[in-house]
């Protein structure tokens, strides 16, 4: 491992699918019985707030009853004992990586206990309900919505990951179907700039053929195993 100074990580749902979170196409492709265009579009949440608003309330709830798994604490043990670059990317919005003790990281499609100001733009923690309408301590106004990053909508800190992306020597991604972009061309970025490629997953992603290397298994398992390698004197 003496080439690899940098590693940037991406995660998807399937991480966090062994705590007992579904992932976003389960069963039926619905996420939680709900169309994807239901839930997760700026459209939606102007028709209809209050499914919106509640099926987030939901979610945000759901997280007092859920722990991290191996595969979270192993990502939090690389970031505390890697002595090189790393950024963890997640696409997930529960807060199974924080708190597993992950520091290096970044929530690209937002967060469950956070809320965001459609009006002024803020974004605050926020742990409990957030029903529509609720008053934005900031400016006034009622305009907080989940802070979600919905279909159409740009995700958070793309030019920090692209600056990881562009310097990375290691690319890892685990638990994502490879469906949603801009994450699942975050290996071509990485390829581009020399990195080596790494995916472990259930089943071969969308973009599996863009891997080095495909490990194919549960993320509790594969995910602690891989960081023990790595972490091997
Ligand atoms: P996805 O549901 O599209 O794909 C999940 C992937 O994980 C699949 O390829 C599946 O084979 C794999 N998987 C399932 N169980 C696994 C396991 N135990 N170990 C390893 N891999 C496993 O998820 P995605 O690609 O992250 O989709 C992106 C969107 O889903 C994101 O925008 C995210 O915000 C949203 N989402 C987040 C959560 C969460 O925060 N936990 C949950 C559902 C959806």
């Amino acid at each position: 491992m003496q080439d690899i100074r940098n590693i940037v990580v991406l995660t998807g749902a399937g991480i966090s699918a062994e705590s007992g979170i579904a992932t976003f196409r389960g069963p039926g492709g619905l996420w939680e019985g709900h169309r994807v265009e239901d839930v997760c579009t700026p459209e939606a949440l102007a028709d209809d707030p209050a499914l919106v608003h509640a099926f987030y309330d939901a979610r945000r709830a759901a997280l007092a009853r859920v722990t991290p798994n191996p595969a979270h604490l192993a990502l939090a043990r690389l970031d505390e004992e890697w002595g090189g670059g790393l950024l963890i990317v997640t696409q997930n919005v529960d807060d199974l990586h924080e708190r597993a003790g992950a520091r290096r990281l970044l929530h690209m499609h937002g967060a469950l206990q956070s809320a965001l100001c459609a009006a002024c733009g803020v974004r605050r923690r926020w742990p409990g309900a957030l029903p529509p309408g609720s008053i934005c301590p900031d400016c006034g106004a009622a305009a907080l919505r989940p802070d979600i990053v919905f279909f159409g909508e740009m995700p958070y800190a793309m030019d920090r990951i692209e600056h990881a992306l562009g310097s990375a020597d290691l690319f890892v991604s685990i638990g994502t179907s490879g469906a949603v972009y801009p994450a699942a061309g975050f290996v071509q970025r990485a390829r581009q700039a020399g990195a080596r490629t790494l995916e472990l997953n259930l089943e071969r992603s969308a973009g599996s053929a863009w891997f080095d290397e495909t490990r194919l298994g549960p993320a509790g398992t594969l995910v602690p195993a891989w960081v023990e390698t790595l972490l091997a004197p």
